[in-house]
């Protein structure tokens, strides 16, 4: 069964922000927590998701995952396209185990009105540069990778509720996450290790592949290889759909 996620996105606007919101409370972005969607979990299925928001090539991670076979969805953004032609050519020679989705064209926030911002970032200043970020990150993966992406993650991956419903008008369905392995590759490999430990069947996982001076891949490698052990399938958003949830967890 497929899932087209606009409405529990929408909901779960309602619950996060509290029932009977008023309408400005709305507009409070937030993040979307999702994990592989229940009928889809054979128990032990797990997806990883690498964002390449701006910035270099992890090839270390890369080539940790090809060595291991490791399938892994990752957002790229199109200025991180044109940058890293190199790890372009990587990813493109390995898409039996990579399936490149939507990260924006320029790696702005979903948030929409003038002088608003997530974590510091300046979002869109109208609905018209949210499309365009969305539908020329859009452009470019279809352009340079040659296969048109369904999912869509923007920057900070924070969305306010118009960005939402535009996002689903434009026919992308909007990948969350439940559990974030390194904070932006921010954490430490100890600490991306630790993360890790809690994974469970239906987790989707969040990290980084842009930064590869960060403990990101060494972390991941450790962590990534003990859940390998202990018998978790990772699978593509390609390949599974995902439900909204509750943010429990790291
Ligand atoms: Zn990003």
């Amino acid at each position: 069964m497929k899932y087209f996620l606009i409405a529990p996105w929408l909901a779960l606007f309602g619950l996060l922000c509290g029932a009977g919101a008023q309408a400005q409370n709305l507009d409070k972005p937030v993040e979307i927590h999702d994990r592989i969607a229940a009928d889809e979990v054979k128990n032990s299925r797990v997806a990883l998701t690498l964002d390449a928001c701006s910035g270099k090539f992890d090839d270390r991670l890369i080539d940790f995952l090809i060595r291991n076979r490791i399938p892994a969805t990752l957002f790229a953004t199109k200025r991180w396209l044109d940058k890293n032609p190199e790890g372009v050519a990587i990813i493109k020679a390995h898409l039996d185990l990579f399936d490149v989705e939507d990260h924006g064209e320029n790696h702005i926030p979903a948030v929409i009105g003038a002088g608003r911002t997530v974590y510091g970032i300046p979002g869109e200043p109208d609905i018209l540069h949210l499309r365009r970020e969305v539908s020329e990150g859009a452009r470019a993966i279809t352009q340079i990778i040659g296969v048109a992406p369904h999912w869509y993650r923007a920057a900070t991956a924070e969305y306010d509720a118009q960005s939402v419903g535009e996002i689903g008008k434009l026919g992308y369905k909007i990948a969350g996450f439940s559990v974030n392995a390194d904070v932006g590759a921010t954490l430490h490999r100890a600490a991306i290790e630790e993360r890790l430990k809690h994974v469970r069947g239906g987790d989707v996982i969040i990290a980084h592949m842009n930064k590869p001076a960060s403990d990101t891949a060494s972390g991941l490698s450790q962590g990534l290889l003990a859940l390998l052990q202990r018998g978790l399938i990772f699978v593509r958003l390609d390949q599974v759909d995902l439900q909204v949830v509750p943010a429990t967890r790291p």
